[in-house]
């Protein structure tokens, strides 16, 4: 398969450089020359084909029959759209990690009135301590949505949503499930129906291995019916506004029109990969990810059973200097990236998105052990 990205498009003096993050993840070299074609105007036929071209393909990735928007933004943006229009009263968060507490700063950002609910990093948001949360906040009145994160990547923890949507439903079912599956969303299934979430969002630059600047939502018919109720939902966001522009294959202000056409390219070569192919190699990738940090003595942080597809989280037992274990890591074209937060220095995680394949990982894995037969004693 064609996958060596950094690899042929550095011609340079420097070795290739591969990049073991959780984004931004390498980019392919033809998705990368899609972004220098001449600009073209975007009320035009031609932009409307290649915006239609790329909402019907991402339709296919959340395996959904309503709505993908695509805008000019981090996934932030659309944590902030989410939270706008799917949110006149309360919203409850669920907060296990980094990225699951930037939803309620984003809530709180919004003014609305945000109810966090605190559980312990490095696992899993559980069906029954979502069902419990919320019928304690329903005592007080309605609750308008919940959020969670579908795969935290601070602490390299995925969370059960399709179960997570089933408890939500059965206490509530006007309360909307808003999901920022930014590090997950083309590394893992996430059958946007079938699971009957409302929002879904994504970003350009992780598990989809588009250069950052791009998000894509998926919205349900009911997020629209709440965003028709719901007051402030600004001009840039507004789910209805940008529904009216969608149905004509355009977007209300200007789009990034390079980064729709590396979209464009970059999906024709995630069909050819076949998403069953995808999503299968991204779980090998994390199972060896995991299989070589165990045999090596050092732990993993996240939960068992819920450990991600995309991103591995390996806890630094051996207490090795992980600024230091980097440094030796680049000068051979690689690099992970230290633990999040708190964790820094106690941890250190493996990127295995996007367009990593299985040589790519084995190549960081020798690498990491040369460090470890050279440096294991290194304490931090
Ligand atoms: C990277 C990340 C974000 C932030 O996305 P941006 O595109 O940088 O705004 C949010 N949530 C998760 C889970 C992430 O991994």
């Amino acid at each position: 398969m064609d996958g060596q990205a950094a690899s042929r498009s550095h011609t340079g003096t420097k070795p290739p450089q591969r990049l073991f993050i959780p984004g931004p993840t390498d980019v392919l070299p033809e998705v990368l020359e899609a972004q220098v074609a001449p600009m073209i105007g975007h009320r035009t036929p031609e932009f409307e084909a290649l915006f239609a071209r790329c909402e019907a393909r991402l339709r296919r990735i959340f395996e959904t029959e309503q709505r993908v928007f695509i805008l000019a933004s981090s996934g932030s943006g659309l944590q902030e759209a989410a939270i706008r229009n799917g949110v006149g009263g309360r919203v409850l968060n669920f907060v296990n990690g980094a990225f699951s507490q930037r939803w309620h700063q984003v809530s709180v950002g919004c003014g609305k009135e945000a109810i966090r609910v605190d559980l312990p990093w490095c696992t899993a948001v559980k069906p029954e301590q979502v069902a419990q949360a919320l019928e304690e906040a329903l005592a007080d009145g309605p609750v308008d949505a919940i959020t969670v994160v579908h795969n935290e990547t601070s602490t390299g923890v995925i969370s059960p949503v399709e179960a997570i949507v089933q408890a939500v439903r059965a206490l509530s079912p006007e309360t909307l499930v808003l999901v920022d599956a930014v590090s997950s969303f083309g590394g893992t299934r996430i059958p946007f129906d079938a699971w009957d979430l409302d929002v879904c969002l994504t970003s350009s630059q992780k598990a989809m291995a588009v250069p950052p600047g791009l998000a894509f939502a998926a919205v349900s018919d009911r997020a629209m019916a709440r965003a028709e109720r719901v007051q402030g939902r600004g001009w840039y966001f507004d789910f209805l506004l940008l529904e009216r522009y969608r149905q004509r294959n355009t977007t209300p202000a200007t789009p990034a029109l390079s980064l729709m056409r590396a979209l464009s390219q970059q999906l024709d070569h995630i069909f050819q990969e076949g998403l069953d192919n995808r999503y299968a190699r991204h779980r090998r990738l994390a199972e060896r990810s995991q299989a070589w940090a165990l045999s090596r003595g050092l732990g993993l942080m996240a939960e068992e059973g819920y450990r991600s597809p995309t991103v591995t989280t390996v806890e630094n037992t051996l207490g090795l200097d992980i600024g230091h274990m980097n440094r030796f890591l680049q000068e051979r074209g690689m690099q992970v990236a230290n633990g999040y937060g708190p964790y820094r220095g106690k941890a250190f995680r493996i990127g295995h998105m996007g367009e990593v394949l299985d040589q790519d990982l084995e190549r960081l894995l020798d690498a990491l052990d040369e460090y470890l037969q050279q440096h294991g004693e290194v304490r931090s």
